[in-house]
């Protein structure tokens, strides 16, 4: 396996004689199998470079498989300009995470609308083949893909390719599950204790597993972080946590912050690297710089992994919204009216609750798809709502996600919601971007687990 970095920069191109040589375009990154199948991770500005060299090496036609994270600018910027695209002869499969009814097409032809560029979607000449995705897992060429929801106030998709014997994961756009992440200021601190709480943090280290290479969000340092809450981006001191958990082998720190210079991006190394040292890991850390290669000779079969679930096409997500209904439970009407109106506009039926009691009811009697209910509240409180719900013996009630609204983050309180059942956190104050982007994974996750 062949990977190269065309673009290693977050949130903006940052061109220019501060960033030479770490890079200043945006993510994109290269892997090339041995079986010659081409796979590009993201389409930010990094993509043009990319699309020339292919060009140019004569090889024709020139196929390949792009693996979308999301479709933040900084991700999807690079797409109009990859000339590939614009050859007839050539297939492309393009694959991002998809459901709810906003479709990776529609929003890939919104940035090329004539407004924004001089060709649309449609005039492009190679073939192109969208797939909506899901968590889960597929076959591509002789490798396996599989495809988890990241931590970001969009709908994020991380990748992990296993081809020959070797791994690699493409993290970036994610944020710690824990907002407490003040442990990690000290460098002799040991990881919060959050990586073995968090059901959530337990996955992620799951996804990134034994890799060869990780590469990882990285845009900030722990001290940075209070400032940077909410923002969807993770600390270095985090990445070489969870990397070292996961016992990863290499770790490659990415989506540098567009105000680092080469000198910051370097500091952020010897961060990563004396994290490693205090801990006596072997974990080797480096910063993804423009234009470097790193070699992952295929040696063998994949290791056999579990495919939960096919993660591609999964026409049913694209169902209407008003199928969906979602019971918010709170004691203050304003945290209810916030929900409401961040998730109205997704098309959702929403219901509301005030204390846990009446959720109770009304979750057995609507049988919403989701729950949004608060800890603290008169009576029930979330926490024995959920534990009476998952001793129901009808599984759509036993299994109805619950995401607990909370300002707690310490750890005791969030191992006390996991113990009573709880399917995941929001910390409050919440952001509508975050709300939205939950909400949609967990009914995404849910539509998939029930057959
Ligand atoms: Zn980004
Ligand atoms: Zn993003």
């Amino acid at each position: 396996m062949h990977i190269r970095f065309w673009g290693t920069r977050g949130s903006l191109a940052k061109a220019g004689p501060t960033t030479l040589r770490y890079g200043g375009n945006t993510s994109c990154v290269e892997v090339s199998m041995a079986d010659g199948a081409l796979i590009i991770f993201d389409c930010g500005t990094g993509a043009h470079g990319l699309g020339q060299v292919l060009m140019a090496s004569g090889k024709r036609p020139i196929d390949g498989h792009l693996l979308i994270t999301h479709t933040h600018w900084d991700h999807i910027q690079g797409f109009p300009f990859f000339a590939p695209l614009f050859i007839p002869g050539n297939t492309w499969d393009i694959y991002a995470p998809g459901g709810l009814g906003n479709r990776l097409e529609e929003t890939l032809a919104g940035q090329m609308e004539y407004t924004y560029f001089p060709v649309t979607l449609e005039q492009l000449g190679a073939t192109i083949r969208f797939h909506d995705l899901v968590e889960g897992t597929f076959d591509l060429h002789g490798g396996r893909v599989t495809a988890r929801y990241l931590n970001h106030p969009a709908l994020a998709l991380g990748y992990r390719l296993d081809v020959g014997g070797v791994s690699v994961v493409y993290a970036t756009d994610h944020e710690p599950h824990t907002r407490d992440q003040s442990h990690a200021v000290d460098p002799n601190a040991s990881p919060s204790r959050a990586l073995e709480v968090h059901r959530e943090e337990q996955g992620h280290m799951a996804f990134l597993s034994q890799a060869d290479l990780v590469i990882h969000d990285a845009q900030y340092t722990a001290a940075e972080y209070p400032q940077k809450v909410g923002w969807g981006h993770s600390t270095v001191e985090y990445a070489v946590d969870v990397a070292l958990a996961a016992q990863v082998k290499r770790l490659a720190l990415f989506h540098h912050d567009p105000l680092r210079d080469d000198a910051a991006v370097d500091r952020l190394v010897d961060l990563g690297r004396q994290r490693v040292a205090t801990r006596g890991g072997t974990l080797e850390v480096f910063a993804a710089a423009e234009g470097q290669v790193v070699e992952l000779p295929e040696v063998g079969q994949s290791p056999a992994r579990p495919v939960t679930h096919t993660a591609v096409d999964v026409e049913a997500s694209a169902t209407a919204h008003a199928a969906v209904t979602i019971l918010i439970v709170d004691d203050e009407p304003d945290i209810v009216r916030l929900l409401q109106v961040t998730l109205r506009p997704e098309g959702f039926r929403l219901l509301a609750a005030h204390d846990g009691e009446t959720a109770l009811q009304m979750a057995r009697t609507e049988r919403p798809s989701l729950l949004l209910m608060d800890w603290q509240m008169p009576g029930r409180d979330g926490l024995e709502v959920c534990r009476a719900l998952r001793a129901e013996t009808d599984p759509q009630l036993r299994d109805m996600p619950v995401v607990l609204l909370t300002a707690q983050s310490k750890n005791e309180h969030v191992e006390a919601g996991f113990a009573a059942g709880v399917t995941d956190y929001l910390t409050k104050p919440f952001y509508p971007a975050y709300v939205r982007s939950r909400v949609r994974e967990w009914l995404l996750r849910k539509r998939v687990e029930t057959p």
